[in-house]
């Protein structure tokens, strides 16, 4: 009887083996879809399902090899195995790998070699490997949930819950492998059975989900690239459409207010034409970083085309929002464009706001645009604010007011 349920635990454990090697090779057939940073990730998860393979082939040979060889070969194998899909996760963060990441695999062979030559208790190498297990496996759970935050959440939170159930199997220690086979008796029951499922969650069930995190991934890189100006790494004219439709819908339902401004690059032909066309391309990239660094958090910007950008301003005074605008333009004429001498960049903007009158974004855009013309033929390198529509009684008093005495600024 206990001869045929060792026999059916070697096959379990084999096919078991045998099921996560075909997973790491599977994972090999999705790396053309990823990015190479993505892919490196991949390969150490990959190293992770393998080892983790092998360590199941260990539990499987049980009946032709030493019991302590098996104990101390499938606890080792585990921990390179949780080791390697630690590391895999820090590529994933984009962080660098260090020598100390194998520590845990340091103190489970001090461990090993205290169970082998000093006092030999399956108790005490069930629990530093326990500890070492949990070590690994809690770092990764906070590479995927603290680390993560802000981040798709599908692959993510799933991951999460696998590590998660992984750590509780690990401290029941009768899921443990190597209790089973150091424990006569114990093999063939459903001891057994945990420890199959510990040994096969996180290789088989893991790799699927991992790659759903790598798709996660993918997707919302795309979505980024579709909304961000391949150049400058400022919004996009298409995000600056959603972005702008939004703060209107949320103005006119609050009854607040917002302004807009349009800003561009002074001569930017001739500067093209004098220095060529990549000296034009890192002006734009000058020009976005110093108005990047220039607005406030609660502002937003875009590259809305060439060399013009579109910034949105919740100032509630249109005075406010003119020091501000004037504030940006003084940024860039100030700014000394690096590596190349005689090369003076400044900018024109206009601004306008928010009118009740308004029916979309585009009426507040088209002022603004009018506004910025204004200053280019008022001799460039200024802000001019827009020919604001007359505010009605009780609408806002102060607004008006302050539309009323607006003028030009340089
Ligand atoms: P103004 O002061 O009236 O704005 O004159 P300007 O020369 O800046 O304006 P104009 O519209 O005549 O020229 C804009 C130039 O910007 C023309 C176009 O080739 C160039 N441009 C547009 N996009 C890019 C780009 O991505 N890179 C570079 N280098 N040039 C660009
Ligand atoms: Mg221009
Ligand atoms: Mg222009």
């Amino acid at each position: 009887m206990a001869a045929q349920q060792s026999m059916i635990g070697d096959a379990i454990f084999a096919a078991l083996a045998l099921l996560i090697a075909v997973e790491a090779i599977v994972l090999s057939l999705a790396q053309h879809i990823l990015t190479p940073a993505l892919r490196l990730s991949l390969r150490r998860w990959q190293a992770g399902t393998l080892t983790l393979a092998g360590a199941c082939a260990v539990c499987a040979a049980v009946s032709v090899l030493p019991t302590p060889i098996v104990a101390v070969a499938s606890s080792l194998l585990v921990t390179g195995g949780l080791i390697e899909y630690h590391r895999s996760l820090r590529l994933f963060r984009g962080r660098l790998l260090r020598r100390r990441d194998f520590l845990p695999l340091a103190v489970a062979t001090v461990g090993v070699l205290d169970f082998l030559f000093v006092c030999a208790s399956p108790a005490l190498l069930t629990a530093v490997t326990a500890f070492v297990w949990v070590w690994a496996m809690s770092d990764c759970l906070r590479m995927i949930v603290v680390d993560g935050k802000g981040e798709a959440g599908r692959g993510r939170y799933t991951m999460a819950g696998i590590f998660a159930l992984a750590m509780v199997l690990t401290l029941v220690p009768a899921s443990r492998p190597i209790f089973f086979d150091t424990m006569p008796g114990t093999r063939g029951d459903w001891r057994m059975l945990a420890a199959a499922i510990f040994l096969g969650l996180l290789p088989i069930v893991g790799a699927t989900v991992f790659l759903l995190m790598c798709v996660d991934r993918l997707k919302s890189s795309l979505e980024l690239a579709a909304l961000t100006d391949h150049l400058t790494d400022l919004s996009n004219r298409r995000l600056l459409g959603t972005i702008g439709k939004d703060v209107f819908d949320r103005t006119r339902a609050r009854g607040t207010r917002f302004s807009v401004a349009i800003i561009d690059i002074d001569h930017f032909k001739s500067i093209n034409d004098s220095f060529g066309h990549a000296v034009g391309d890192e002006v734009l990239v000058h020009v976005s970083q110093r108005l990047k660094e220039s607005i406030r958090k609660s502002d937003f910007i875009a590259r809305s085309g060439g060399e013009e950008f579109v910034v949105i301003l919740d100032d509630p005074r249109l005075e406010d929002v003119q020091a501000t605008v004037e504030r940006l333009r003084v940024a860039v004429e100030c700014s000394r464009f690096p590596g190349r001498r005689g090369i003076s960049v400044t900018i024109s903007a206009g601004v306008a706001t928010y009118h009740p009158a308004d029916t979309g974004f585009d009426d507040v855009l088209q002022r603004a645009d009018n506004a910025m013309y204004l200053a280019k033929s008022r001799g460039r390198n200024r802000v001019e604010l827009a020919d604001e529509p007359m505010w009605e009684e009780g609408e806002d008093r102060e607004a008006g007011a302050a539309s009323a005495g607006r003028r030009g600024s340089r």
